[in-house]
């Protein structure tokens, strides 16, 4: 029987999506990235995408992925984001609801085993993949800056990671050096 812990331990921990091992994905049978948005690919309610990440999403595509954003945020900002980095989003998603993370996958013709979902924020994008069986990866918040209301979920969401922590769950990855 699942414990209260394992709804909210990611697959795995790592500092940004640039140190996600795409290959390895790959490799294991992963053909759909879900992401979040805010604080996962960029700060809360950047409008622009770095170089970087675009680079990033490209090296995703080029591999085979697809990529897809599902974001909590409002829909139109979410799709002005995505349509300048050439990507699907579903917005408004209401994670950690099993629809939005239903709708991506059919989107795209995916099933569980094939799908990785990236946040940065245990309640919403992690527990909510779990509780379909998507494969997890946890990224550290790009930036404190946020929205009132997750800095309020924050709080509580410190509490579990940090027994995720000492319960040697996860092992919380060095920040990223720019
Ligand atoms: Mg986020």
């Amino acid at each position: 029987m699942a414990t209260f812990l394992d709804w909210f331990t990611p697959d795995e921990y790592v500092s940004s999506v640039y140190d996600i091992d795409l290959s390895k994905l790959w490799n294991n049978g992963k053909r759909l990235i879900l992401t979040d948005l805010d604080n996962t690919l960029v700060p809360w309610n950047a409008p622009e995408a770095p170089l970087e990440l675009t680079a990033w999403i490209k090296a995703a595509m080029d591999l085979g992925f697809d990529v897809c954003i599902v974001s909590n945020n409002g829909d139109e900002r979410v799709e002005t984001f995505a349509k300048r980095t050439g990507i699907v989003a579903v917005g408004a998603a209401r994670k950690p609801r099993p629809a939005a993370f239903w709708r991506a996958m059919k989107m795209f013709d995916r099933s569980v085993p094939e799908t990785v979902m990236v946040g940065d924020q245990l309640f919403t994008d992690i527990q909510g993949a779990r509780r379909l069986g998507v494969y997890t990866i946890l990224v550290l918040p790009i930036n404190p800056r946020e929205w009132w209301g997750t800095r309020l979920v924050r709080l509580a969401e410190r509490i579990v990671l940090l027994r995720l922590v000492r319960s040697g769950r996860v092992r919380r990855p060095h920040p990223r050096t720019q």
